[in-house]
């Protein structure tokens, strides 16, 4: 398909993990994909020569979702090399080492919030200024990477990272109903415990393998299953899905 008749789509925090696999399924899918990452280069260009490879278009974007420098320079590079934006997988996310709520700095906090949950809503708010008919646009698609931490709350370990889920919740449930007339679909995915590296940036590498026996289906999950559901609120097979938190998470 010519890149200008493709769909594009920006898959934030896809150099790894949940938005690696996205960003090559989607790929697959048909989509032109936008792989933001934020200082893992070498992983993102591996990212995007798995998709060229396959015969897929991807482009990789650095950009810290955290700050207003990184979204503008995200959204720069989209504007100038395609023009439009179609859909936006709103997914790089942070968790802290673990600690208890009274051991939170507010310079924790601010980091935690500003990547989670402003960063989440500053990138649908520039996605909906390009995708959105009463902006001119045709319309498009974002999905919202949750946790099941929103619903389980993480005591003890980070309270933190589970309230900024929970806005997530609300944001995604906010968002589509107030863009659902002008043909964006806005919905979550909510993983549970995925083996990626998130676990080891948070100081804990075991702790997808530890907390499998608390998973129902007594496994971790992969990011290739978040990613599959993604893929599935991204598709025309969704039409009629908006405001959806769709659970990812083996039972837990
Ligand atoms: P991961 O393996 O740690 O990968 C994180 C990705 O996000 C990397 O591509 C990283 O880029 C990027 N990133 C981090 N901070 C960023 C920032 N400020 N700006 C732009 N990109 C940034 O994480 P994951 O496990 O795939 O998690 C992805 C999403 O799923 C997150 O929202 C997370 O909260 C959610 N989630 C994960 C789990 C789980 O068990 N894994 C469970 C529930 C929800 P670099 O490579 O450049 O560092």
């Amino acid at each position: 398909m010519p890149t200008d008749q493709q769909p594009v789509l920006l898959v934030t925090g896809a150099s790894r993990g949940i938005g690696a696999s996205v960003a090559v399924k989607a790929a697959a899918a048909g989509w032109a994909v936008v792989i933001n990452y934020l200082s893992n280069r070498q992983a993102a260009e591996a990212v995007a020569n798995t998709i060229t490879e396959a015969g897929g278009v991807a482009h990789i974007v650095q950009g810290d979702t955290g700050t207003e420098e990184g979204i503008a320079a995200i959204f720069a590079m989209i504007d100038r090399e395609f023009g439009r934006l179609d859909g936006l997988v709103n997914n790089a996310g942070v968790v802290d080492q673990t600690a208890r709520v009274d051991e939170m700095s507010r310079e924790r906090l601010e980091r935690m919030f500003a990547i989670n949950v402003i960063g989440k809503i500053r990138c649908a708010s520039e996605a909906v200024k390009r995708m959105s008919t009463r902006h001119g646009g045709k319309g498009g698609t974002i999905v919202n990477i949750s946790s099941m931490a929103a619903v389980l709350g993480s005591a003890g370990q980070y309270v933190d990272y589970a309230a900024a889920k929970g806005a997530v919740d609300t944001f995604t449930i906010g968002l589509a109903r107030e863009v659902a007339a002008e043909g964006i679909r806005v919905n979550a995915v909510r993983p549970g415990i995925i083996d990626t590296d998130i676990h080891a940036s948070g100081g804990l590498p075991d702790r997808a393998r530890d907390l499998a026996p608390l998973v129902p289906m007594q496994r971790a999950g992969t990011a290739d299953e978040v990613a599959e559901a993604v893929l599935y609120l991204l598709s025309p097979q969704a039409s009629y899905v908006i405001g959806a938190i769709m659970n990812v998470s083996g039972g837990r």
